[in-house]
């Protein structure tokens, strides 16, 4: 199946929830969620009670859009979860978070998580020294995360070093943004992770 390459401010209008996939302008009066805040089509304004199947389902669908992951990937972070010591629901999560694109994003490197992909993909990042084209890598505790050196003196690196201040950075991951460098201080908790997704839900959708 292709990557979705409509407009992305239909997939929040679609969840009723902003997903945050155009950056700065998911903060500002232009965001569609603050202008049309009902579901787009014909039949958006319309309100159907969900069924629990419907609720599951949308559950995954939001989780997919926000970390920018298809649904066979997706289904593969499950089944991996389901294999992991803990909370198969956190466990999953965690997987998702600790996407190098994620991590990206988390450390303030990128506006969004569609922008931190692309970041990764054209060979911008480091990991303990390597150059990672792959926006799926998963990132260990104590890994270096940073933006390549050649690449710094970019005018959009440069801009994140200055605003670097006022960036809040989740207490799992630390960051140097004189040098565009970060560390995966440990693997996110639950608590860590900020994201409005009942996983309990995905979950049961994918036990069935
Ligand atoms: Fe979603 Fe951002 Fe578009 Fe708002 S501007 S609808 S948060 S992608």
């Amino acid at each position: 199946m292709a990557r979705y390459t409509g407009p992305v401010c239909r997939l929040c209008r679609r969840e009723g929830i902003k997903l945050y996939l155009k950056g700065d302008r998911c903060y500002s009066s232009k965001c569609a969620i603050d202008r049309r805040g009902y579901a787009p089509g014909q039949h958006g304004h319309m309100r159907r009670k969900p069924t629990e199947y419907g609720l599951q389902l949308r559950e995954k669908q939001k989780a997919k859009r926000i970390y920018g992951v298809l649904e066979r990937q997706f289904r593969n972070y499950y089944e991996k979860a389901v294999r992991q010591k803990g909370v198969t629901g956190e466990n999953l999560l965690r997987l998702l978070e600790c996407r190098l694109d994620n991590v990206i994003y988390r450390m303030g490197f990128a506006a969004s998580r569609p922008q931190a992909r692309q970041i990764v993909r054209y060979g911008h990042v480091e990991v303990n020294g390597k150059r990672v084209t792959i926006p799926s890598y998963q990132v260990k505790e104590k890994d270096v995360v940073a933006i390549r050196e050649k690449s710094r003196s970019l005018g959009m690196f440069k801009e994140i070093a200055e605003q670097g201040a006022s960036k809040v950075v989740p207490e799992w991951l630390s960051v140097n943004f004189e040098t565009l460098t970060g560390e995966v201080n440990y693997l996110p908790k639950r608590e860590d992770i900020d994201v409005p997704i009942q996983e309990h839900l995905i979950v049961e959708l994918y036990s069935k």
